[in-house]
């Protein structure tokens, strides 16, 4: 019977931590931690994202402001926001709200976010750090995968890792942080030939894929940690990737969805804001 990872109470204490040091840092720097999030457009899970993220930071004592622009807003005009957020020496974390509406390019508006202020680690320069080993400013899934990682005291150093997606979201970042802390690292994606016996080799794995309930028993080594970071709507019922009734009895580590990855992903960006404040107070 697999131990679940428990992503709300794992949250909890990393946001309790986070808003002590909030505190801290605002006693004795006079500077209060700002994120600036940007949603351009009417998508109603954008809003529902930017929403808690707003109240996330509110309880941690982060001030948090959110632009929200029309969803014909020109590429000039969201260049030029991001542009006066960069000089704005009481933002620290700028946030894009993905995804933008189809006439913007968001690669190009991403990566005009300074990297110091890029708390969601998109920029070419943070991938860039992330990819030749001196990870800073990186995703917050990922992120919030390894934190639970940590705190469940998975070992990773020497063992077999694979993760299932190549997005620069989730996978990419996630594979290069396992690789990080030793692990042997596997990509897998859509394209991959004989999929389950290489999950099969997996002492941990990652699946981001987005199709609910693929990932059965068949697909787990007995005694493996299962990291479920899906989210899918199936008749109105969220479903991660994994085939939990089916993974339960052989894994030793479970995430449910919800209640995993997905309450970790806020923490860190949370995490991910003091970094860049730290950063930019020069503390
Ligand atoms: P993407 O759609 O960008 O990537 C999905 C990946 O899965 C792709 O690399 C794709 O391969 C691969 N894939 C799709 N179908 C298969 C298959 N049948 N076999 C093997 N690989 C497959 O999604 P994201 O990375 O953005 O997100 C993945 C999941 O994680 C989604 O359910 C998303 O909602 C969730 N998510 C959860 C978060 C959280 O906080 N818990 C945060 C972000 C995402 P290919 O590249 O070949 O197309």
């Amino acid at each position: 019977m697999a131990q679940l990872m428990d992503g709300k109470q794992t949250a909890i204490a990393l946001r309790e931590q986070i808003k002590i040091q909030t505190s801290e840092l605002i006693a004795k720097y006079h500077i209060i931690p700002h994120l600036v999030v940007l949603l351009i457009g009417d998508n109603a899970a954008s809003m529902s994202y930017v929403r808690g993220k707003e109240l996330a930071c509110q309880k941690a004592g982060i001030k948090s402001t959110i632009i929200k622009k029309e969803d014909t807003t020109s590429q000039a005009e969201v260049l030029e926001i991001i542009h006066q957020l960069n000089q704005d020496s009481n933002v620290h974390g700028i946030l894009l709200q993905l995804p933008i509406p189809k006439h913007l390019n968001s690669d190009f508006i991403i990566n005009q976010i300074s990297p110091s202020k890029d708390v969601d680690g998109f920029t070419w320069t943070n991938v860039a750090k992330l990819s030749n080993g001196f990870p800073h400013l990186v995703p917050c899934t990922p992120l919030g995968v390894m934190r639970l990682l940590q705190t469940y005291q998975v070992r990773i150093l020497g063992k077999r890792a694979v993760v299932i997606g190549r997005s620069q979201i989730v996978g990419k970042p996630m594979a290069a942080l396992l690789l990080k802390d030793h692990a042997t690292v596997t990509i897998c994606h859509s394209k991959t030939a004989d999929l389950r016996a290489v999950c099969k080799e997996a002492d941990i794995l990652i699946a981001a894929i987005g199709v609910p309930n693929m990932i059965d028993s068949s697909y787990v080594k007995i005694g493996a940690t299962v990291i479920d970071v899906g989210i899918s709507k199936v008749d109105g019922v969220i479903k991660g990737d994994v085939d939990y009734d089916s993974v339960f009895p052989i894994a030793a580590y479970l995430t449910p969805v919800p209640g995993g990855v997905g309450p970790m992903t806020i923490a860190c960006l949370l995490e991910n804001t003091l970094t860049c404040y730290r950063d930019l107070v020069g503390v």
